[in-house]
């Protein structure tokens, strides 16, 4: 069985104007296809054919590794961002998130910090953690938690394909917007 490219969770249009239909049609309909169809390509006639994108991640390396990862991280990227989300958590993971950085705001001002000063490209990543509640990571290139075993809350993609259309060089410009994206319901099912 040969992955398929997962239907996004809305329209092309439907994060605008934070994101726009340009920037999906090109970071979904062309980024995350490659990563999907070279994927499928390495595997092909292997004894990898048939494993999920997790066993992948955690079995091989180098060309393959990177697609798999990519290929997980894009996907799990859509469900963190929704049209008419934003505002803030609630419940379990506002008071993880106040436990470990003092309050909200403080959250967003150093996960934007850290998302502007990573250098390169990667990811930035909300994490669960036994002993703080949540932690911040970044990530280089295709690099994902799951490789560490440590599932994500939130991840964010912070590769220049990802902003480029709608903010040019601008990352911090990309991330102060994607606020008004960030799907709190999903990213609070991810801590249970
Ligand atoms: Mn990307």
């Amino acid at each position: 069985m040969a992955f398929e490219l997962p239907a996004l969770p809305y329209d092309r249009n439907a994060l605008e104007p934070y994101l726009s239909a340009e920037t999906l049609d090109y970071h979904y309909g062309k980024h995350h296809r490659a990563h999907i169809d070279e994927l499928n390509g390495l595997i092909a006639g292997t004894d990898e054919a048939g494993k999920s994108l997790e066993s992948l991640i955690h079995s091989s390396s180098g060309r393959l590794l990177n697609q798999a990862c990519e290929a997980w991280n894009h996907t799990f990227y859509w469900h963190c961002l929704s049209p008419g989300a934003g505002g803030e958590p609630s419940g379990k993971l506002a008071a993880a998130i106040e436990g470990r950085f003092g309050s909200f705001e403080a959250f967003k001002v150093e996960f934007s910090s850290r998302a502007i000063d990573h250098f390169g490209v990667g990811w930035i990543w909300l994490l669960g953690n036994d002993q703080t509640g949540v932690e911040i990571l970044t990530t280089q290139d295709a690099d994902t938690p799951i490789a560490r075993g440590q599932p994500p809350l939130l991840g964010i993609d912070l590769w220049e394909h990802a902003y480029y259309i709608d903010y040019r060089h601008a990352r911090g410009k990309y991330i102060e917007n994607l606020w008004a994206l960030i799907n709190w319901d999903f990213v609070a099912q991810n801590l249970d």
